[in-house]
C-alpha cells in the first residue's frame, strides 16, 4: 500500500514539474524567440520616419511606442504625451497603429500570482518532507510514524529448505522441532508444553545462520518477518521501541509465523548502566524484551535471531522464555565441508570425476560462503580459460585465490630476490617434513598473490584434526620458522618475507602458554581469556605484569628452541635443500609428490 502511495507522489511530482516548466517557457523563453533585436530611439527619429513615410506599423502601449520600419527594423522609444500622434498616422494612410495594455490578461496574472506560488511551495514542501522523512523514519507522513519498513515483511516464502543447507546437522535437529511446532501447534498445547519463545544462533560469519532461518522459513510454510538489527536503531529515541511494537503487533496478526532478527547484537548490547549511555538502544532493547514476555507461546510466533557476537548479548536477553534455546553454528568440519561443496556444485557444470574430498581437506577452517565463493570463482575460471565445464584444476587453483588472492603474474622480481623466497620457501617444507608430527606438504609455489604473500607453502592434514598435541604445536611451530631459518643458512642474513610467519608463530606460542598450559613454567592456568570467541578471537590478560613479563620470557624461549631446531634440520640435510630450491626455482611451482620424489627418491619408488 505504502508503495502505491509513493507511486501515485511520484506522478504528480512529474505532472507539477512539467507544468511549471510550460509556463516558463512561455514567459521567459518564448517571447524572446519571436522577437528580433529591437533598437531604441528617440521621439524625434519616430516622427522623422512618420514623415519619411517609412513606418509600417506601430504599437502603443502605455509607456513605449514600439514601431517597425519598412525595411522590417524594429525600433522602441519611450512614449511621450502627444495628442496629435494618432492624427499624425491616420494622416499618412498606410500605417497600421494599436494601442497595447501592458497590464497582463487576468488569467495570466492570476496564473503568476496564486497558482504559480503555490506550486512552487507545494515541490518545496514534498522535496523537504520526502527527504526529512526518509531520515525520521517517516515523519513526512504522520500516519506512519514509527512503523517497521513494510517491504521487510512482504517475503512470506524464501525458497529455501533444509536441503540447501549442507552439514550443521544438529543445528537443523534443533530447529526441525520449531518447523514441527508451527506446522501443528495444537498438538503441543495439548500437552501443555511450551516450545521456545526464542532461538538464537550463534557462529562464525558466513557459516549459514541467515541460511537456516531462511530455511526453516521455507519447511514451515509460514509467513517470515526478517528484519536486521540495524534497522531498529533510529535517530530519536523512542523509535526504534515503536518499531518493535508494530513489528510484534504485526507478526501476532499473523500467526503462526517467525521473526528473524539478523545481527541482534546491534541492539541486544549488555546495558552497562553508563551514565551518558545510548538510550536509544537501551528503550529499544526494553521493548523488545517486554515484547518477548507478552505475547502468548503458544499462538506460533517463533522469534530466531542470529549473531556472532553473543557474548555481547544483554544477559536477559538470553533468560528462560526469551532466547532461551541457543544453537551453535559452527565452522564446517570436513564432511561438513564436503557435502556444502557438493550443494553448491549442483549449481555449475562439472566434468567427471571430481574430488570434492581433497579440496575439501585442503580448506580446513574455511566457513560455508568461502566454501560457495570457491565454487563460484572455479567456475568463473572455467570460462576465463574458455572451458564449458569446471574440473579439478579449478577448483584447486580457486581455493588458492580464496586464502591467498589471485596470482600477479607480471609482478617483477629479481631473480636474487626470487632465490631467496625459493629457500625460504623450501625451508618450511624441509622443516616440515622432516617431522613426524607435521602435516604433508601439498604444494609450494613462489608466484606472488593479490595478498602481498611472495610464495607460499601449502599443507594438507589427511584427515580431521579437532585436538592439537604438544607435540604438534612444537612441529608446527619449528615449520613457522623453516622460512628464515632457510635464509639465514644460505644467505647469511634475514628479510622482512617472515614477519607473516612470525606473527603465527608468536601467535601458536602465546597460547601455548596463556591458554594450552603447554609450558614448562605454568601449571594448568588461565592467563588469556578469549573475547570474540567468532570474530577473530583477539584475547585479553587476566594475570599481574611481572606473570606477563614471565609469559613474554617463556613464550621467547619456545619460539627460539623452535627457531634452533629448524636450523638444525636444514643444516643436516642441507645438500636436499639446494637441490629442491632450485628445482622450484625452475618450476614456480611444485607438488607434494614432486617434493617427496626429490627428497626421498628410493621410498617413492617403492
Ligand atoms: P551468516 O552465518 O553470516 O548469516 P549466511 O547464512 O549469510 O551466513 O551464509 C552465506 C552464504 O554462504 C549462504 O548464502 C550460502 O551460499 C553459503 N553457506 C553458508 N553455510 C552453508 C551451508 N551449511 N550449506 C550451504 N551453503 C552455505
Ligand atoms: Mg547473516
Ligand atoms: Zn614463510
Amino acid at each position: 500500500m505504502n508503495e502505491n502511495k509513493d507511486n501515485r507522489k511520484r506522478y504528480t511530482n512529474a505532472l507539477l514539474f512539467g507544468l511549471l516548466l510550460i509556463l516558463i517557457f512561455n514567459a521567459v523563453i518564448m517571447p524572446m524567440l519571436n522577437n528580433q533585436p529591437v533598437k531604441d530611439t528617440e521621439y524625434s527619429f519616430f516622427l522623422e520616419q512618420i514623415e519619411d513615410g517609412n513606418v509600417s506599423k506601430v504599437e502603443i502601449t502605455d509607456n513605449e511606442v514600439n514601431f517597425q520600419t519598412k525595411d522590417d527594423q524594429k525600433y522602441s522609444t519611450v512614449r511621450i504625451d502627444d495628442p496629435d500622434l494618432v492624427e499624425r498616422l491616420n494622416d499618412k494612410g498606410d500605417i497600421e497603429f494599436t494601442g497595447v495594455s501592458t497590464q497582463q490578461s487576468p488569467l495570466q496574472s492570476f496564473l503568476f500570482a496564486w497558482v504559480l506560488p503555490l506550486i512552487f511551495l507545494f515541490a518545496l514542501y514534498s522535496l523537504l518532507f520526502r527527504t526529512l522523512g526518509k531520515r525520521m523514519g517517516g515523519l513526512g507522513n504522520a500516519m506512519s510514524f514509527g512503523k517497521s519498513n513494510a517491504k521487510v515483511y512482504v517475503k512470506a516464502q524464501t525458497g529455501k529448505t533444509f536441503a540447501d543447507v549442507a552439514g550443521q546437522d544438529e543445528a537443523k535437529e534443533a530447529l526441525k522441532e520449531i518447523v514441527d511446532f508451527l506446522h501443528d501447534p495444537d498438538k503441543y498445547a495439548e500437552i501443555g508444553a511450551n516450545l521456545p519463545k526464542g532461538a538464537l544462533l550463534v557462529g562464525p560469519p558466513g557459516t549459514g545462520k541467515t541460511l537456516l532461518a531462511q530455511a526453516v522459513a521455507g519447511e514451515a510454510e509460514v509467513p517470515f518477518f526478517s528484519i536486521s538489527g540495524s534497522e531498529f536503531v533510529e535517530m530519536f529515541v523512542g523509535m526504534g521501541a515503536a518499531k518493535v511494537r508494530d513489528l510484534f503487533s504485526q507478526a501476532v496478526e499473523k500467526a503462526p509465523c517467525i521473526v528473524f532478527i539478523d545481527e541482534i547484537d546491534t541492539i541486544g548490547k549488555k546495558r552497562d548502566g553508563q551514565i551518558g549511555g545510548n538510550d536509544e538502544r537501551e528503550q529499544t532493547l526494553n521493548q523488545l524484551l517486554t515484547e518477548m514476555d507478552g505475547f502468548d507461546g503458544k499462538k506460533g510466533v517463533v522469534i530466531l535471531a542470529a549473531t556472532n557476537r553473543p557474548e555481547s548479548l544483554d544477559p536477559a536477553l538470553l533468560r528462560p522464555g526469551r532466547f532461551d534455546r541457543r544453537i551453535p553454528v559452527e565452522l564446517p568440519d570436513l564432511a561438513g565441508r564436503e557435502a556444502i561443496l557438493n550443494v553448491h556444485a549442483k549449481k555449475i557444470k562439472l566434468t567427471d570425476g571430481i574430488d570434492f574430498n581433497a579440496i575439501a581437506r585442503a580448506t580446513a577452517g574455511a566457513s560455508g560462503a568461502e566454501l560457495a565463493n570457491i565454487i563460484n570463482e572455479a567456475a568463473l575460471r572455467a570460462v576465463r580459460n574458455g572451458r564449458s565445464a569446471v574440473d579439478q584444476s579449478d577448483l584447486e587453483e580457486s581455493v588458492e585465490v580464496v586464502i591467498a588472492g589471485y596470482q600477479r603474474k607480471n609482478a617483477v622480481i629479481s631473480q636474487q630476490e626470487k632465490e631467496i623466497i625459493a629457500y625460504h620457501e623450501i625451508g618450511h617444507a624441509l622443516v616440515a617434513a622432516m617431522q613426524k608430527d607435521s602435516a604433508p606438504v601439498h604444494k609450494i609455489t613462489i608466484i606472488p598473490r593479490t595478498s602481498g604473500a611472495l610464495g607460499y607453502t601449502m599443507q594438507v592434514d589427511e584427515g580431521e584434526k579437532f585436538l592439537m598435541t604438544k607435540e604438534e604445536a612444537l612441529a608446527r611451530l619449528a615449520t613457522l620458522t623453516g622460512g628464515r631459518s632457510a635464509e639465514e643458512i644460505i644467505f647469511n642474513t634475514c628479510t622482512s618475507g617472515a614477519s607473516n610467519d612470525i606473527e603465527k608463530a608468536t601467535k601458536l606460542a602465546r597460547a601455548m602458554v596463556t591458554r594450552y598450559g603447554m609450558s614448562s613454567t605454568f601449571d594448568m592456568i588461565a592467563l588469556e581469556t578469549v573475547n570474540n570467541q567468532y570474530l577473530g578471537g583477539d584475547t585479553s590478560l587476566a594475570c599481574s605484569p611481572e606473570t606477563a613479563a614471565r609469559i613474554d620470557d617463556e613464550v621467547n624461549r619456545i619460539v627460539k628452541n623452535a627457531h634452533a631446531k629448524a636450523v638444525q634440520i636444514l643444516t643436516d640435510n642441507i645438500d636436499k635443500l639446494h637441490e629442491l630450491a632450485h628445482y622450484l626455482l625452475d618450476k614456480e611451482t611444485i607438488t607434494g609428490e614432486e617434493f617427496m620424489a626429490i627428497l626421498k627418491p628410493e621410498k617413492s619408488l617403492v
